[in-house]
């Protein structure tokens, strides 16, 4: 018989997957090979199962987290998640502080898990009482909790070091020339980008950044893209890692989400249509310098399932002045 004992033993070793037919309109007839790592096939949905693992038997084995401890956490959900699964397999409890730009289905996931979520404004500053920093460190205060921070914490850049590096590695037979992930806590690209250019200095890391950020050189304007993006730098990013980065805006972040989802059925958030717009991008790029032997890794972060009602909903995107498709695929069973 075949089997795990543990969910959590079912985290990481996702696959890697060809995008063809959004690719279809690059121009080059054998462009550069473009692989889509796709992380939510974790077993919480996303990326953030790796470092929730990792951040938690850290602080086990450093007494961090004592047995029945409360995880107090500010997060937009997939490290929620992440944390809720590890925290309900070991009996520690979860209170979750999420901004009010995350989606209901998201903060609804989290309660499944039988975590609480407490929901604080996004139109206030970080410095400010009822941000949701500063909710999340004074319920952290409280006798019992600990708080990850998936912000500094070094253990959320090394899981990737460890883990999704060395398998982007071995999964292209060391061939990968160029890795692109979008800039969250820097947590992914930081931890990969480093494990990959020790392997080999060559290899050029790009960083997707939703055009606002500080991380494209803005000061955090609001943009509606889930997960990505900062207003300040975390202590996880590591300045040193990416040759580049490259700006991508909400509309065209959307618009290459959906296409994802009809033209190579891979259903994904709004953060993976963004990092491969960036690659899509790059390829472009490259097939221009003749480089078609280029091996690109794009890491898609999570599922679209938590944004039916935003990226994948013509009202929302029109309401925010974002093109839709005009066939909306539904029709009144008068029509038919
Ligand atoms: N996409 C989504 C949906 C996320 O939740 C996150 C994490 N904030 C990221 C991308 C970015 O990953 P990282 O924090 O490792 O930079």
């Amino acid at each position: 018989m075949k089997y795990v004992n543990s969910l959590l033993d079912l985290i990481g070793n996702t696959p890697l997957l060809r995008l063809s037919t959004s690719l279809d309109d690059l121009g080059a007839a054998a462009g550069p090979l473009v692989l889509a790592k796709i992380e939510y096939l974790n077993p919480g949905g996303s990326v953030k199962d790796r470092i929730a693992t990792r951040m938690i038997d850290a602080a086990e084995a450093s007494g961090e987290l004592q047995p029945g401890g409360t995880i107090v956490e500010p997060t937009s959900g997939n490290t929620g998640v992440g944390l809720a699964m590890v925290a309900q397999a070991r009996g520690y409890k979860c209170v979750f502080v999420c901004p009010d730009k995350v989606s209901e289905d998201k903060r609804n996931v989290l309660k499944a898990y039988g975590a609480e979520v407490v929901v604080c404004p996004t139109a206030v500053a970080p410095e400010h009482p009822d941000s949701y920093y500063n909710v999340s460190d004074r319920l952290a205060s409280q006798p019992g909790a600990w708080k990850p921070d998936q912000y500094s914490n070094p253990h959320n850049p090394r899981s990737h070091y460890e883990t999704t590096g060395p398998e982007i590695w071995e999964q292209t037979d060391g061939r990968i020339t160029h890795f692109v992930a979008g800039v969250g806590t820097g947590g992914t690209i930081s931890g990969i980008g480093r494990y990959l250019k020790e392997r080999n200095p060559d290899i050029q890391v790009i960083g997707a950044d939703p055009a606002g950020s500080v991380y494209s050189g803005g000061t955090g304007r609001p943009y509606l893209v889930e997960g990505v993006g900062e207003d300040f730098w975390p202590e996880t990013y590591d300045k040193s890692i990416a040759d580049r980065i490259i700006e991508v805006s909400d509309a065209d972040s959307f618009a290459f989400t959906r296409r994802l989802a009809r033209e190579e059925a891979l259903l994904v958030g709004g953060s993976s249509g963004m990092a491969a717009f960036a690659a899509k991008q790059l390829a472009t790029e490259l097939a221009a310098e003749g480089r078609e032997d280029a091996v690109i890794v794009v890491l898609l972060p999570d599922s679209g399932r938590g944004y039916l009602t935003k990226v994948f909903n013509d009202e929302w995107l029109g309401s925010y002045g974002f093109a839709t498709e005009s066939d909306s695929h539904t029709r009144t069973v008068g029509e038919v």
